[in-house]
C-alpha cells in the first residue's frame, strides 16, 4: 500500500447569521483594519452596504477594493494589492463568489511576494515558491458553486492572452470561512441553478476519481445527498434558508472532495469556457449526462453508489435522474439545445484534450472519446 496524505483544515463557522460573528473574530485574532474584497456589481446590493454599516458599528476599521468584474484577471489583482498597501489594513475579507474570492486570494499571495503572479504560476518550470507571508484572510461565500473559500489555489487570467492559470499552495487557503445561507438568498434561479449543478459536478467527479481517498468520497457522498435534496428547493425558492444551507455546504464538501480529483465533465466544461466563453456552472450542466455516460460503462458499480446517495435504487437509475434534475432546472438538455454551433467541436476536443482534469478521470479519455461525447449533442 501506498503512502497518502490528507488534509482538512479550514474552520468555518456555518448558519444564519454566521456573518456577524465576522468582526469578533478578526478582532481576537488581533486585527482592527480590514479591507474588503468583492465584485464591483456586487458592492451596490443592499446586503452588502447593509453589512458594511453592520461592520463599521463594531470599530473595524474597513476599506473597501471593490475592483472585481467578470472573471479574474491580473490587472485587478496588482489593483488590488496596490489598494491594500494604501489602506494599509493589515488583513483581508474576501467577499462574493468564486470571482471576488480568487481575487482575495491573490492579492494576500502579492502583498509579500516579489515579482508578477504568473511567477508563482503552480507546476511552471522555475516558477518562484510561495513561502513568504501571506496577509490573514477571510472568506464570506455569496453563491453556493464554486467552494472556493475552502479552496487552495486561485485561478487568474492573462487578460493580453485570455490564457487561466493556477497559483496553488495551502498556505493560501482563508484563515476562516464564515458561511451564511442568508447571504445566498440574493442569487437569482439561473444563478442558483448554473453554481448548483457545478458542485454537484464537483461531488459526483470526485467520488468518480481514480485515486485511494475514502475521505473524500465519503464528503462528496453526503454532499452529493444535501445537494440532491436542496438544488430543486432552492431554485423554485429562493428564500429556502434550509434549502440555501445545504447547497452551501454542499458547495464547500464538493471543493474539500475534489482534492481527490475531477474528471471528464470539467475538461468539457473547460473546453466550453475557453472556446465558446459559457459560464463554468452551466457548461458543467450541460454536459454532466452526456460525459457521465461514458464514465457509467466504465465503473458501473461506482454508479451504484452515487444512486443510493440520491435514494435511487440501482446505478441505472442515476444518469435518467441527471437529465430530469437539469429539465427541472431548465438547463438546456444538449449544447445543439444551448446554441452552440457545430462549427465548434474540432476547438472543443482540442482545449478539452489538452485540459489536466480528465488525468483523474476513473478511465482514460481519448480525443476520439472526446469526439463522441460531443458530436453526440447535435
Ligand atoms: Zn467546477
Amino acid at each position: 500500500m501506498s503512502i497518502s496524505r490528507f488534509s482538512f483544515p479550514t474552520p468555518i463557522v456555518f448558519g444564519v447569521g454566521a456573518r456577524k460573528q465576522v468582526a469578533d473574530h478578526f478582532k481576537a485574532q488581533g486585527f482592527s483594519s480590514v479591507m474588503i474584497v468583492t465584485d464591483a456589481m456586487l458592492s451596490t446590493l443592499p446586503f452588502f452596504t447593509n453589512y458594511v454599516v453592520e461592520l463599521k458599528a463594531t470599530g473595524l476599521t474597513l476599506d473597501i477594493f471593490n475592483g472585481v468584474k467578470g472573471n479574474p484577471v491580473k490587472s485587478q489583482v496588482t489593483a488590488g494589492v496596490a489598494a491594500f498597501k494604501k489602506s494599509g489594513a493589515s488583513s483581508i475579507l474576501g467577499i462574493g463568489g468564486g470571482a471576488a474570492l480568487d481575487v482575495a486570494k491573490a492579492i494576500a499571495l502579492m502583498v509579500n511576494h516579489p515579482g508578477d503572479i504568473f511567477d508563482y504560476e503552480d507546476e511552471k518550470p522555475g516558477a518562484l515558491p510561495i513561502d513568504k507571508e501571506i496577509p490573514y484572510w477571510v472568506a464570506i461565500p455569496t453563491t453556493a458553486g464554486t467552494g472556493s473559500e475552502v479552496g487552495r489555489s486561485t485561478v487568474v487570467a492573462d487578460e493580453t492572452t485570455h490564457v487561466k492559470k493556477v497559483m496553488f499552495s495551502p498556505r493560501l487557503m482563508a484563515r476562516a470561512v464564515f458561511a451564511d445561507p442568508e447571504l445566498t438568498q440574493a442569487m437569482p434561479p439561473a444563478v442558483t441553478a448554473a453554481t448548483g449543478l457545478d458542485a454537484i459536478t464537483h461531488l459526483i467527479e470526485a467520488f468518480l476519481a481514480k485515486g485511494y481517498h475514502p475521505m473524500a468520497d465519503g464528503i462528496a457522498l453526503e454532499g452529493l445527498h444535501l445537494a440532491a435534496k436542496s438544488l430543486p428547493a432552492a431554485f423554485a425558492n429562493g428564500n429556502d434558508l434550509n434549502a440555501r444551507g445545504d447547497m452551501l455546504m454542499a458547495s464547500m464538501m464538493g471543493a474539500v472532495a475534489f482534492q481527490k480529483g475531477l474528471g471528464v465533465v470539467h475538461s468539457c466544461a473547460h473546453a466550453l469556457s475557453a472556446v465558446v466563453d459559457m459560464h463554468h456552472g452551466l457548461a458543467n450542466g450541460i454536459m454532466l449526462d452526456h460525459a457521465l455516460a461514458f464514465n457509467f460503462k466504465a465503473v458501473p458499480n461506482r454508479f451504484e453508489r452515487l444512486a443510493h446517495a440520491v435514494e435511487l435504487k440501482s446505478g441505472a437509475d442515476f444518469l435518467p435522474w441527471v437529465k430530469n434534475l437539469k429539465q427541472q432546472l431548465r438547463i438546456p438538455a444538449t449544447l445543439k439545445g444551448a446554441g452552440v454551433a457545430p462549427d465548434k467541436l474540432e476547438p472543443l476536443f482540442k482545449v478539452a484534450l489538452a485540459d489536466g482534469c480528465h488525468l483523474s478521470n476513473p478511465v482514460s479519455v481519448s480525443e476520439q472519446d472526446f469526439r463522441e461525447i460531443f458530436s453526440a449533442q447535435w
